[in-house]
């Protein structure tokens, strides 16, 4: 099961980001040492746990909301934070950053679910984000692509269409903003729906329950 999720990602080119959170630091040996080495996290302190614990060469990647006094728990290794949802919280990210002579990757979170309990920018908030990254006001953030979550819904139209509309803001951006050529990700799709989301242009799915179970 696990082989044909994995050979079918890497045929599509799509990064996997093993999402471990609540599991041991057992569980993400065996991932590890089947070649593994980007796993998700969504709390703070989980991370910090398991970054002390777990050998070095792992890519921690943040995946859930991040509020600003704790990033610089965090800011000392981790490799990509996924839930970036406000001028406030890239501020302090480029802060922490610098004070270890590190760029840290981040994607831009946009609300894309019908749901109003999802974390992220709207669409119309995005241009002032980018005017700001666009006057290098971040040197030390990458910012790399955009997140999104689809709402839970067995409607496979409704998450199709909102995975559509993070891929076409993504061409939009690509097209109109002067990012660089780093800006490439569209993380969407978790164990529910990430056949949907590639089909509707992901390249990274964050996938935790398939993987573990
Ligand atoms: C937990 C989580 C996932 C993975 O969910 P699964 O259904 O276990 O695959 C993906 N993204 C975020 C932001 C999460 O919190």
């Amino acid at each position: 099961m696990i082989e044909k999720l994995l050979e079918g990602l890497r045929q599509k080119e799509v990064q996997l980001v093993a999402v471990s959170k609540t599991r041991s630091n057992e569980q993400i040996m065996e991932l590890y040492n089947a070649g593994q080495r980007v796993f998700g996290e969504n709390r703070v302190q989980e991370l910090v746990r398991k970054n002390e614990k777990l050998p070095k060469d792992i890519e921690w990647h943040l995946i859930g909301h991040l509020q600003t006094n704790k990033v610089k728990q965090i800011a000392g290794f981790v490799s990509m934070i996924h839930s970036v949802d406000s001028k406030r919280i890239l501020q302090e990210i480029n802060k922490q950053a610098a004070k270890h002579k590190r760029v840290i990757k981040v994607l831009l979170q946009i609300h894309i679910a019908q749901e109003e309990a999802k974390f992220g920018f709207d669409a119309n908030e995005i241009n002032e984000i980018l005017e700001a990254i666009h006057q290098l006001e971040f040197p030390n953030i990458k910012v790399c692509g955009l997140m999104g979550m689809a709402t839970y819904t067995d409607d496979e139209s409704q998450v199709r269409k909102e995975f559509k509309s993070l891929s076409n803001l993504f061409d939009s951006i690509k097209t109109h903003a002067a990012l660089d050529d780093d800006f490439q990700v569209r993380s969407m799709g978790m164990s529910g729906d990430y056949a949907l989301a590639i089909e509707e242009g992901s390249n990274m799915v964050r996938i935790g329950s398939l993987l573990f179970a």
